[in-house]
């Protein structure tokens, strides 16, 4: 055996193994190698395993000097491309205003969708280059990035273009969503709005190819339940993957509807019932949660532990946004949901691993196996559960990408 490239000393090397997602008592299942190393062969894996069980030969070899390798986190949710801040709004909030005060002065989402639609698609650009390279310094190699804060067609389309753009600016594979946010403000313009979506908007995206998956907000303030059954049934006629943000306040059928319909991913549930809990088992469909919210907002925390015993795949994402969740680290995501949603170690790194990459239908990432990319962290200690424990500094001292190490990592741009 011949690789380009060999990783030595290598104190943990730590994976889940197996395709598809990982369930219930299945997401502590970590494999872990001491003193291993990994081979490159191009940008994949091609062996892994005990140091003193390799016979190959190699172009080259890096030795690590004793730190663990996990494979890169994969980021499933973020609405990373935005303009404006919310930062008047989070002033007022944490000063005593409530939420309807904030819309009254002029903040809130509509704010943001406001400044998304008025800026260039150049400015659009150039203010969400720094949010994908904090993710990336996080230890993402993969980051989903949402539309939503276009409302109009036009709009929408300009959003998916920069993520688009953003690829040309970042080693980081970036997945595209196409994400159906709020509903106009006139009751009576829903319908119509609705028809503009599956008529114009849903059948361009997949056209140009600007996006891989339709996502849906359903919530009482939101879209009701028959208007995201429309729009997703729409998006799957298109060949594009659905997935949807549902039960973060209330429950109005967005999880049964999304699991019937066989989403990739179920997103928020901090509403979730205990009733709820085992419509994921044995199911495609993945528990995205969200802890960030959770921390910025003071709302409760989603359910995790609960889910995960209940036999649940659980992912874990950002939720990247200036409104909600301000979380610029998926290693960061990762730790809180061992603190606020109840998640081991080991389940927190399977649910920011592999499955994070089944909610985003991807198969060839998120595990340290051969023949898929090589996507893996070198932590800065030689223990992977630093990766979780650490808060407020980063615990990821190199980010591997397709078999190449993302170059000045530690320069803040
Ligand atoms: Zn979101």
């Amino acid at each position: 055996m011949t690789a380009d490239l060999l990783i030595t000393g290598i104190s943990q090397l730590v994976t889940a193994r197996g395709r598809g997602p990982k369930h219930g008592i299945a997401m502590r299942d970590l494999h872990i190698t001491g003193d291993a190393i990994v081979a490159i062969q191009r940008s994949k894996i091609l062996w892994t395993g005990d140091s003193k069980a390799w016979s190959g030969t190699a172009s080259q070899t890096i030795d690590l000097g004793g730190r663990a390798v996990v494979p890169a986190l994969i980021d499933p949710h973020t609405h990373a491309v935005w303009a404006g801040d919310r930062l008047a709004d989070f002033d007022a909030r944490t000063s005593g205003a409530n939420y309807e005060d904030i819309l009254r002065a002029g903040g809130g989402i509509r704010s943001t969708i406001a400044a998304t639609v008025n800026a260039s698609p150049e400015s659009l650009i150039d203010q969400a280059t720094p949010r994908i390279e904090a993710i990336v310094r996080s230890g993402a190699a993969t980051i989903e990035v949402k539309s939503g804060y276009g409302f109009e067609t036009a709009a929408e389309l300009r959003m998916l273009e920069a993520v688009a753009e953003l690829r040309q600016r970042t080693p980081a594979r970036l997945l595209a969503t196409l994400l159906i946010h709020i509903p106009p403000t006139q009751p009576e313009a829903r319908s119509a709005y609705i028809v503009e979506v599956c008529e114009s908007l849903i059948p361009e995206v997949a056209r140009r190819q600007l996006a891989s998956a339709v996502d849906i907000f359903v919530e009482q303030e939101a879209f009701h339940t028959h208007e995201a059954a429309t729009i997703l049934h729409c998006a799957q006629q298109h060949g594009l993957g659905i997935k949807l943000h549902s039960e973060q306040f209330q429950r109005i059928g967005g999880l049964e509807l999304g699991i019937g319909m066989g989403a990739l991913s179920v997103d928020h549930l901090e509403a979730c019932a205990p009733a709820q809990l085992s419509l994921f088992v044995n199911r495609g469909t993945v528990a995205t949660i969200l802890p960030g919210v959770s921390l910025h907002l003071g709302i409760p925390a989603a359910p995790g532990r609960n889910l995960i015993d209940a036999g649940a795949a659980v992912a874990v994402g950002t939720d990247l946004n200036p409104g909600s969740s301000p979380l610029f680290s998926t290693a960061a995501a990762l730790a809180l949901a061992v603190r606020l949603n109840g998640l081991t170690a080991a389940e927190a790194l399977i649910a920011g691993t592999v499955n994070a990459a089944c909610a985003l239908d991807l198969h060839d990432t998120g595990r340290l196996e051969p023949g898929l990319r090589a996507d893996f962290l070198v932590l800065q200690s030689p223990d992977w559960r630093d990766l979780v424990y650490t808060l407020g500094a980063n615990p990821v001292a190199e980010v591997w990408i397709a078999g190449n190490r993302v170059p000045n990592l530690t320069e803040p741009s």
